[in-house]
């Protein structure tokens, strides 16, 4: 019995009746982002043919149904279960008893909520263990392409090591170990893999790269590479929502101390081997608003390279943090300068 079947019930519940039943105002299929970031126009689009929903703003949040009440109410999976069971008198749970009864209405008002429900999978999802074991067979960085751009990026062995920074060599051998461990359309959800149809074909890194893991609590939650040959020199996993880099750092600064935020992940790593803190947005869209709470109590310093596009990220960010009425101090570098480069030249004491 697999989850998709199972929470069918809940599925057949038109995304726009459970939008309204979370008191989301939908005027046709355009509503307000309940994220709060949205000022004039309405983000929030409700997709009726696939019964899901996408913020087109500054959140990019999307699913379906239950992910809805997920996000919106900050509930947990089983709790947005429970609502369900509330508010629409749909019971998906006793169905994982054995019996038949899909589908089936049921009049108890109390949910019935079982200890292992699996999220249904969408397309792309974050695979922390598949991402943990990728980052895990790869070696430390040691290659002359490797420690040269650690080097000239103003990136310490100590940090290199902190950071768990690893090299992914051999991408044909490491998509063949994926496949094996993980099964195809496992590797393929995960983002990491080009293919079409839920059928991976290759490593979406095809060449010599370096990763940077992102963890969240001892969690790894995303990779970015780094690729020796070709365009774009950044690769990401596909299809999931870029998280913040080194985000974990927040929770250990104390109220009052400074913060940087870094356009892309070795700037932050950079400010970091100097000994400041830092962490990483992967350009300016991919900030959600609702981070802004994570630094209402820290000295915000927002670190864009000396040229149109860093003066251009560091101008989106600050809005997010003024639309929220905390002040940010916007350093901008020297014209032509990146943050390593300006490092390399400060040599500050750790
Ligand atoms: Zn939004």
């Amino acid at each position: 019995m697999n989850a998709k079947s199972d929470l069918s019930p809940i599925k057949q519940i038109p995304i726009i009746e459970v939008a309204k039943r979370l008191g989301i105002q939908v005027r046709g299929t355009k509503a307000m982002c309940f994220s709060g970031h949205d000022k004039a126009s309405p983000s929030l689009s409700f997709l009726k043919s696939r019964n899901t929903w996408r913020c087109f703003g500054a959140c990019g949040k999307h699913g379906d149904g239950v992910s809805l009440v997920m996000e919106k109410e900050g509930l947990d999976f089983k709790s947005a279960l429970e609502w369900f069971a509330r508010n629409f008198a749909v019971d998906v749970t006793r169905q994982y008893r054995g019996q038949s009864r899909r589908g089936r209405v049921v009049r108890a008002k109390k949910a019935t909520v079982v200890k292992a429900v699996i999220p249904e999978q969408q397309e792309f999802t974050a695979d922390p263990e598949l991402y943990e074991w990728l980052i895990d067979k790869c070696a430390s960085v040691s290659s002359p392409a490797g420690v040269t751009y650690l080097d000239t990026h103003c990136i310490s062995p100590e940090s290199a090591t902190g950071f768990n920074i690893r090299e992914l060599r051999d991408p044909a051998r490491a998509f063949r170990k994926l496949v094996e461990k993980w099964g195809g359309p496992r590797v393929y959800r995960s983002g990491v893999a080009w293919g079409s149809d839920g059928h991976p074909e290759r490593l979406t890194w095809s060449s010599h790269a370096l990763l940077f893991p992102f963890y969240e609590q001892g969690v790894v939650t995303y990779i970015q590479a780094r690729m020796f040959q070709g365009e774009p020199k950044f690769l990401n996993p596909r299809g999931v929502p870029k998280p913040m880099f080194n985000a974990d750092r927040l929770q250990k600064l104390k109220p009052g101390q400074l913060i940087h935020l870094c356009e892309g992940v070795p700037d932050a790593i950079a400010v970091e081997s100097h000994g400041l803190a830092a962490v990483g947005i992967l350009g300016a869209t991919s900030f959600r608003a609702d981070w802004v709470d994570r630094f209402l109590k820290l000295k915000v310093v927002v670190l864009g390279d000396g040229d149109a596009a860093g003066a251009k990220f560091a101008k989106d960010i600050s809005t997010f943090f003024m639309e929220r009425g905390k002040a940010v101090q916007c350093k901008p570098l020297p014209k032509g300068k990146d943050v390593a480069e300006v490092l390399a030249q400060a040599r500050r004491p750790k």
